[in-house]
């Protein structure tokens, strides 16, 4: 029998269970370790809650985690309650599936102005996630700004633009519904350094914008270069690329009947913010683009914003004894391995990129090289202890674990206590998991 522990329970981890089962079948028991009670990482907490049909994926997920060999080990934090050193005792392979849960820092004057946040943060408070469920930002102002052109930065312009009919279905939590019903933003800026031949933004992502009830999407018509240089894009970005166009020529009296402006504003890349206390505009300085690369021309402007929310991109969290590449933002790898025995994936190992879909043959390849490491005996022979030795740990040291079974649980009450329309409401904090599962 071979033991493997995944740390992280998000589409990386679910991924690599399925991959590490279909590859040894009742020859391997999984443990998947998350340190909240509750599994499914990035669809649960980052995943935005009116893109349901994403959120589906995780029925896949329960059909690994509900294999005998499979456990999920909610509410064990790797690190603090076991470390990585005391699981590689016990497996044969321990896989960092950890994501990249932190942002990447704005380090900009004015940073500490409140009424800031950076995407993990706001991305975690409307989707429930305990460390961020009191954030309470400040909704009150007409302007908001958005730096970053990525899927990130789409989702937040979005969730800050719907109506209350707009989030049927959606699981976002009735805090934050409530705050977006009560939201007082008319205007959002979308701040961009480079170009519309440089944006991240995808294309299914970027045209939801032009269906959306009392919004609607500007951009400038100077700042699209010439139409046949976007034969060199490639196919994806090309789209993107249309969706800018049509959006360009919106005419005003489109404009006009929609209440809330979506501007884009490329070529500006931020260098500061400025309040009294509290967030009032955004310095940025104009650039031009050359072979991609952005350059600041000198001339600066400001643009207003009650409140700002950076969306530049996320690093994972080092743990300890691990090899981390505090450049890149993750874990130190050679196509996944790290060090004998202990091996990541996702965007632990890649960085925060792709979709969830990528994170798939990520799984696949990263169970084939331990294959070949066993295959190569460089992971010794078959006789750790595995899942017996980690509950003896916990037994010893009083972790309340939670089970897959505890999660249905959970998941029911969840589901109970759903708004009309809604498929569930989230539990904010541990301890209501806790005692939702006892
Ligand atoms: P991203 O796609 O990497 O975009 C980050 C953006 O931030 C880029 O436009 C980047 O501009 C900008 N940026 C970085 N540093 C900056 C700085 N110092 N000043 C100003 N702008 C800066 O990251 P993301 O939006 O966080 O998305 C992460 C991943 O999740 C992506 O793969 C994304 O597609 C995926 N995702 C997918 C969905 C979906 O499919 N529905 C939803 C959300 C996220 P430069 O290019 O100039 O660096």
């Amino acid at each position: 029998m071979r033991h493997i522990a995944i740390i992280g329970s998000g589409p990386a981890g679910y991924y690599t269970a399925e991959a590490a089962q279909k590859l040894w079948g009742d020859d391997v028991q999984v443990d998947i370790f998350d340190m909240l009670p509750v599994p499914y990482g990035l669809i649960r907490f980052g995943v935005a809650p009116d893109h349901q049909s994403i959120k589906g994926v995780s029925r896949r997920y329960e059909k690994t985690a509900l294999n005998e060999n499979v456990r999920f080990i909610g509410n064990v934090k790797v690190g603090e309650h076991v470390t990585v050193p005391e699981l590689m005792q016990l497996y044969d392979a321990v896989i960092l599936a950890t994501g990249a849960p932190n942002d990447r820092e704005l380090d900009l004057p004015g940073k500490d102005l409140s009424n800031i946040f950076d995407s993990a943060a706001f991305v975690g408070w409307y989707n429930g996630h305990p460390q961020f469920n009191d954030l309470n930002p400040d909704l009150s102002g007409q302007h908001a700004v958005v730096i970053g052109m990525g899927n990130v930065a789409l989702d937040v312009a979005r969730i800050l633009s719907k109506t209350e009919a707009e989030f049927e279905g959606a699981d976002i939590v009735t805090y934050a519904l409530q705050s977006l019903i009560a939201s007082n933003v008319k205007a959002i800026t979308i701040l961009g350094r480079r170009g519309p031949h440089q944006i991240m933004m995808t294309p299914k992502e970027l045209g939801e914008l032009a269906a959306l009830e009392r919004a609607s999407p500007r951009v400038d018509r100077d700042d699209l270069p010439e139409e046949e240089e976007d034969m060199l894009l490639e196919p994806g970005l090309r789209k993107s690329v249309n969706h800018l166009r049509s959006f360009a020529a919106i005419p005003e009296s489109v404009h006009a009947e929609k209440p809330i402006e979506i501007h884009f504003d490329m070529f500006a890349s931020p260098q500061g913010f400025e309040g009294d206390g509290k967030v009032q505009r955004v310095k940025v300085e104009r650039t031009e683009v050359h072979q991609g690369r952005a350059t600041g021309t000198g001339e600066m402007y400001t643009v207003p914003a009650d409140i700002v929310v950076s969306c530049i991109g996320y690093r994972s969290s080092p743990i300890p004894d691990v090899p981390f590449d505090e450049r890149a933002g993750k874990f130190a790898n050679d196509e996944g391995r790290i060090l004998r025995g202990i091996y990541c994936v996702g965007w632990a190992r890649r960085g925060p990129s792709g979709t969830i879909g990528t994170n798939r043959p990520d799984g696949y390849s990263v169970v084939e090289k331990i294959a070949e490491d066993i295959d190569a005996g460089t992971l010794g022979r078959a006789d750790k202890k595995g899942r017996e030795g980690f509950d003896a740990i916990a037994a010893e040291r009083g972790l309340d674990v939670v089970t897959f079974r505890d999660w249905k649980k959970i998941e029911e009450a969840e589901e109970r206590a759903a708004r009309e329309g809604a498929p569930r409401e989230k539990f904010v904090d541990v301890e209501a998991m806790i005692r939702a599962k006892n």
